[in-house]
């Protein structure tokens, strides 16, 4: 059986193969994708000489702390005025200054008496005070945003101070989900019997939501063979570029998917690595119309789909586009930890920061059964208990993914 470091070097491999699709969408629409090209600064910002403060320009002199009034520069109405080291213009900020002027008095600096502007006691000044000088922040022509950067609102106005009212971009992955198994009905029904609702329809699909992802709802299947396999022929043959699909990959006698993508021709490249949870993972690509697929048989437990998509998906999805989405951090272990095998496990946690200790620290959340949604809904991360160690001792450091 793989590692779980040569499964996810498999499927990062994988991902790296698919054909990237680039569009250009307007600006707004751009936020929380992939940018798909350089984004230079077409002019220098700032791109004149402007006041920082609201306040009076002059033409410092150590000597002088008063000046007379002779004008106004608001904001986008520049006129261009002189200022001798006796004279002063009120400059609002923003506001383009004046070559004369070598600095800014801030407005709360000075008393003003009739066109009397006059320092006040306690205020020192010196030269080059307050101004935002000509390309200080960037350089027409330079690199403003390189690509394959998620776009976050905070790059956003940037963006739109390069003149970049449309932007190009990675197309999203789209993903179809499709999920297996004679247990399950809708979550608006209420189960009876031996069913259960279809729960990891929405984990998966609101984890792909989160992370940029494009989904698919295929909806549920019964452990019924034809059933499955039209519904993944259909899928197959579908504009997605990823199936993701969950239960029936293990190793129950209904568990169909393995032959079904099989007879399917999805070519195998793994079943099954050394984690827990998510074990019965399968993992294959599929090549119809010339356009490569990526295959996910995710077993049905709802922790072991949550953990297998934080776990391979996203770190390849981040390996593809250079781009890191994963938040891990380090976490002083609150209780020890043991474990009997040698798979590595991620152990659903719960971390908070100490204000006392100045750290994060983190304990083992609620149940840590595959089954149990409970558990993951107590829980805020996955604490990664490494294949060699059997002991994680309270007091520890251990490295953890937000979940
Ligand atoms: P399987 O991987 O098909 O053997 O399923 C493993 C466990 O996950 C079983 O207890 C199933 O009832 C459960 N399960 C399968 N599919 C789902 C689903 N979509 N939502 C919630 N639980 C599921
Ligand atoms: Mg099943």
């Amino acid at each position: 059986m793989l590692s779980y470091t040569e499964a996810l070097k498999i499927i990062k491999e994988n991902f790296n193969l698919l054909q990237d699709k680039i569009v250009e969408v307007r600006i707004l629409d751009s936020v929380n994708h992939i940018l798909a090209e350089n984004v230079y600064a077409d002019i220098n910002m700032p791109p004149f000489d402007n006041s920082a403060v609201d306040g009076y320009g002059v033409n410092y002199n150590s000597e002088i702390e008063e000046w007379e009034l002779i004008g106004e520069e608001s904001a986008g109405n520049y006129i261009d005025i002189f200022v001798d080291e006796k004279s002063t213009v009120n400059i609002m900020t923003g506001g383009q200054v004046p070559n004369s002027c070598t600095t800014v008095v801030p407005l709360e600096d000075v008393i003003i008496e009739k066109n009397r502007v006059k320092l006040k006691n306690d205020v020192s000044i010196h030269d080059g005070m307050n101004i935002r000088r000509l390309g200080e922040n960037i350089r027409r022509g330079d690199l403003a945003i390189s690509k394959n950067t998620m776009i976050s609102t905070h790059k956003i106005s940037l963006l739109a101070a390069c003149g970049k009212s449309k932007v190009k971009v990675y197309k999203p992955l789209k993903v179809g989900v499709l999920s297996t198994g004679d247990e399950l009905v809708d979550v608006n029904k209420v189960p009876t019997g031996d069913k259960i609702r279809a729960t990891n329809l929405y984990s998966i699909i609101a984890l792909l939501k989160k992370y940029h992802f494009e989904s698919v709802n295929l909806g549920f299947v019964n452990d019924d063979r034809n059933k499955i396999l039209k519904k993944v022929r259909e899928a197959l043959d579908s504009d997605i570029d990823i199936l993701l699909t969950t239960g029936g990959v293990s190793v129950g006698k209904y568990d169909y998917l393995k032959e079904i993508f099989e007879e399917l021709r999805v070519e195998r490249k793994f079943w099954r690595a050394f984690i827990k949870p998510g074990k019965p993972i399968y993992f294959g690509t599929y090549n119809g119309n010339e356009k490569l697929k990526l295959v996910f048989g995710l077993a049905g437990n709802p922790v072991s789909s949550f953990v297998n998509y934080y776990v391979y998906l996203l770190p390849a999805f981040e390996s593809k586009f250079g781009i890191q989405l994963t938040e891990k951090f380090n976490a002083k272990l609150l209780t020890s930890i043991k474990k009997k095998d040698a798979k590595r496990h991620f152990i659903r946690g719960e971390f908070g920061y100490s204000f006392e200790e100045n750290c994060f620290e983190v304990k083992r959340a609620g149940s840590q059964s595959s089954g149990n949604m409970v558990g993951l809904s107590d829980s805020n991360c996955l604490m990664i208990f490494e294949e060699e160690k059997r002991m994680m001792n309270k007091g520890e450091i251990v490295e953890c993914i937000r979940i």
